[in-house]
């Protein structure tokens, strides 16, 4: 039997090819279009007759290279990079569903694509029922004789749902859809989804495959037979990803696990000093046993990732205080940054949905989000403690 890589040699080494020149390092290929040694040659690669690149919008070796290495990470068959996490969501949309098809999606999904969901392909035809994540009677509810897509984020942000992906899987199989798993918050260092079951994993590379908030990006990873659909849209629409951003990601991918074992180590730190503050009525973290679903995240995620959250007795006016009060974390709506964030989810990222949407999501007007960043620990609780006080 041929040896195979283990993860982290496939982080460092997935995909890598080299120029005559020898580089050690991935170069990135800055360049619009390719040059053909012929008439025939260019008839043959246009033809499809003969493998060659053609034009940045179709093929580009360094993108090749963060795709190749993607999807040696995720254990998929083939990975579509995009220009962000929305035109991956977007690719796989429009690659997989035709007018009159139907979503079943978690409630508990990043906001933009709720809105891609309902204002945009509903336009032409797609309808998605929302459903809570971890209720699996509700799913099964939900689905319809139309349904061909389910879709899920899990942990959920900000709230740190848990969807049993498995029995997903399981699910999708037995009514003939797809399962996407939106993959971000836990990576392939983490957690996954493929090996699980799930059809289709979808990345923002914006988050922690960047990991220093440099560049927006994203993917798609799955099955040749899906992908192969994915990239003929991608290569017609045109959402697809620079080679330099290709090349941020690669950098990124290299120590994607070490830094994902670090922001779990200080989140769940982190959390489990929250839950002994009395200012504090309840922390968000998968990682806590407190967790009603501590186990599942157990089961399916390698560690609980770097973000959480916490609801402080004081509402929004306690919210906004420790907000204002933080001196070195970041106040912004990002995460999966080296830097630590934090973001009053209830009038920011969640501020267009209505407030009954809000109470059903659990976002409260005291709830805190904390993407944990790698300072010391001490100092990120130094900054909160402040707050907490004040
Ligand atoms: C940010 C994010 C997206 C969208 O990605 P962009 O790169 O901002 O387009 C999708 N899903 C999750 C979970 C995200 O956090």
């Amino acid at each position: 039997m041929e040896h195979e890589f283990g993860f982290d040699t496939l982080a460092v080494r997935a995909g890598q090819r080299r120029t005559n020149e020898g580089e050690q390092g991935e170069p990135i290929f800055t360049t619009s279009s390719y040059v053909f040694q012929s008439a025939a040659e260019a008839a043959a690669v246009f033809a499809g007759e003969q493998l060659g690149n053609i034009y940045s919008r179709f093929t580009n070796p360094t993108v090749r290279t963060f795709e190749q290495r993607l999807a040696a990470m995720e254990g998929g068959e083939r990975c579509v990079a995009t220009a962000s996490g929305m035109a991956a969501i977007l690719s796989c949309c429009m690659a997989l569903l035709n007018a009159g098809e139907h979503i079943v999606s978690s409630r508990a999904i990043f906001g933009s694509i709720t809105v891609l969901f309902n204002d945009h392909l509903g336009r032409f035809g797609i309808e998605t029922s929302y459903v809570a994540p971890g209720d699996l009677d509700a799913w099964e509810h939900a689905i319809q004789p139309n349904t061909r897509l389910l879709f899920v984020e899990t942990p959920s942000n900000p709230m740190a749902e848990i969807a049993d992906i498995t029995a997903l899987a399981e699910l999708a199989r037995a009514h003939d859809c797809l399962l996407v798993v939106d993959n971000c918050f836990c990576t392939p260092a983490l957690q996954l989804p493929l090996a699980m079951g799930a059809d289709i994993v979808i990345h923002s590379a914006t988050k922690y495959i960047d990991g220093q908030g440099r560049a927006i990006g994203g993917a798609v990873i799955g099955a040749d037979e899906h992908m192969e659909k994915v990239y003929g849209f991608l290569r017609t629409a045109g959402p697809s990803m620079s080679p330099f951003n290709a090349w941020i990601f690669l950098k990124g991918l290299e120590t994607l696990r070490l830094r994902m074992e670090a922001h779990s180590a200080s989140a769940l730190s982190l959390a489990l000093w929250l839950e002994q503050q009395p200012q504090v009525k309840r922390v968000y973290y998968s990682g806590l046993t407190s967790h009603p679903q501590h186990e599942l995240a157990k089961r399916q995620q390698r560690a609980f990732g770097g973000v959480l959250a916490f609801e402080l007795q004081g509402g929004k006016e306690a919210a906004w205080r420790l907000v204002d009060s933080t001196k070195m974390i970041s106040i912004t709506a990002n995460l999966g940054d080296t830097k630590t964030t934090i973001t009053h989810p209830a009038t920011t990222t969640h501020g267009r949905l209505t407030p009954d949407a809000r109470t059903s999501a659990g976002i409260s007007d005291g709830l805190i989000r904390i993407a944990v960043g790698l300072e010391d620990l001490s100092d990120i609780k130094a900054d909160i403690k402040r707050g907490l006080r004040s």
